[in-house]
């Protein structure tokens, strides 16, 4: 499922440049462009799911599979121990600006907590 106009679905067809880390049938990881820490790798699945909110319950594995390859690429790039931040944007409130499900990968600096 590939949709027009994606920019996430372009750069998994390959019509648009990123740089990869991680591919197999299911979940793709590249670098994100404009990261927000010295580490920032987006997890996406390959599949077109627009956001949580469009999941279905057929996709929860997939869901799963975002999480366990972001642990990968977090014990790759030698940041699992000293920990990193898993988000995932949801909808215009939730900061979600480009609509193919992304879990995003950050870490590298000390983030500030939620709550306090
Ligand atoms: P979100 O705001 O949660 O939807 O996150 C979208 C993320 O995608 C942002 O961190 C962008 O920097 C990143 N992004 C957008 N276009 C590209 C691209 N062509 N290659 C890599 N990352 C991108």
């Amino acid at each position: 499922m590939v949709a027009e106009d994606c920019i996430f679905c372009s750069i998994l067809s390959g019509k648009v440049d990123a740089d990869f880390l991680y591919r197999d049938e299911q979940v793709a990881a590249f670098w994100d462009k404009r990261p927000a820490a010295p580490l920032h790798i987006l997890v996406v699945p390959v599949k077109h799911i627009a956001s949580v909110n469009e999941a279905e319950e057929e996709d929860a594995q997939l869901l799963g599979r975002l999480i366990l390859v972001a642990r990968q690429m977090a014990y790759e790039q030698g940041v699992a121990e000293r920990g990193y931040r898993l988000v995932l944007n949801v909808g215009l409130e939730g900061g979600q600006s480009v609509y193919h499900i992304h879990l995003h990968l950050i870490a590298g600096r000390r983030l500030p907590v939620f709550h306090n």
